[in-house]
């Protein structure tokens, strides 16, 4: 089988051709301008390659319910040319395949779920903490939709004492995204997220309320293990620092050994490493053409 692989990004669209064993033979990038501009490159790449189902995992949020009016929309992204525009409607017209649409993050947790990190998890969950903060969710290989999907990363936490930085998200202000995404940092600080490696004061408040949010996340979802990506977990010193509060906010609450002896494999990074996303969109295809035919 030959499966096209989009994800779609807002500053960069990744695109592979590959298939369903997770083998990419061609790729390439396309910076994301308007979809007047992008999408006839996009449809160029996969035109003639022979693909039998298109994967795409997309920056969000976006409409993943089929049974929607706007099924296959990207929807209120403050990126305003892509503000309600219908991608699987464009690429289905122009490649006529099975298309598997899903939000960036539910792609990379699909990817890790098949080939990396979170094989074998029943519930796996996946964190990028890059310019932007976004979480996807899989439940036995499926994506978490339910009222859209998961957007986990913009939920509310408790600010630690003496931070006033205001925040970066525009619809929150102060959530995870406003309070720890690579921009955040950079806004508090004043200086690039990799520049600041030697400040520990940055890591101790960024590994806070990364460990708030997988505290709740364990609390909500019972995930089977969570893997933390995006440009900012390049920071490996966070690792131990999120572990250590992870067990502290818990509190011996959620009393399993994989949490309570093992943490270093439960919180863990992408075994993909840049890869999660485009192999998740691969699947993505691959899940469209097996439900279609
Ligand atoms: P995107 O979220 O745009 O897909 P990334 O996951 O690479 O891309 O995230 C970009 C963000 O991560 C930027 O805010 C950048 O400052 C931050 N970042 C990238 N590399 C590093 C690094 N080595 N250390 C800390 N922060 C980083
Ligand atoms: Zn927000």
């Amino acid at each position: 089988m030959i499966i096209g692989a989009l994800e779609a990004g807002g500053t960069k669209m990744v695109c592979a051709i590959g298939d369903e064993k997770g083998n990419i033979y061609k790729r390439c990038q396309i910076p994301t301008d308007t979809p007047h501009i992008t999408m006839p490159k996009l449809i160029d790449f996969y035109i003639n390659e022979g693909i039998d189902a298109l994967g795409i995992g997309c920056f969000g949020p976006i409409d993943p319910n089929k049974n929607s009016n706007t099924y296959g929309h990207i929807t209120t992204t403050p990126k305003l040319p892509w503000r309600n525009y219908n991608i699987v409607k464009t690429f289905h017209d122009a490649l006529n395949v099975p298309i598997g649409f899903d939000t960036d993050v539910n792609g990379a947790a699909l990817g890790e779920a098949t080939w990396g990190s979170l094989k074998d998890c029943d519930v796996a969950l996946y964190i990028t903490i890059g310019t932007g903060i976004g979480v996807g969710v899989c439940i036995k290989q499926i994506p978490l939709h339910g009222l859209i999907h998961p957007e986990a990363g913009h939920i509310l936490l408790k600010r630690v004492y003496n931070d006033d930085y205001k925040g970066t998200c525009p619809y929150h202000c102060d959530c995870f995204e406003g309070l720890a995404s690579g921009p955040a940092i950079e806004g508090r600080w004043g200086k690039k997220a990799y520049d600041l490696k030697e400040v520990s004061e940055v890591w101790e408040l960024e590994s806070s309320y990364i460990a708030q949010a997988i505290t709740n996340y364990i609390l909500c979802y019972s995930p089977s293990r969570i893997v933390l990506g995006g440009g900012v977990m390049h920071q490996e010193q966070l690792f131990p620092l999120i572990r250590e509060k992870v067990i502290k906010y818990l509190n011996g609450y959620i009393d399993t050994k994989n949490i309570l002896e093992d943490i270093e494999n439960y919180i863990a990074p992408p075994l993909l490493g840049e890869e999660s996303g485009i192999k998740g969109a691969l699947v993505l295809g691959y899940q469209a053409y097996k439900n279609y035919s």
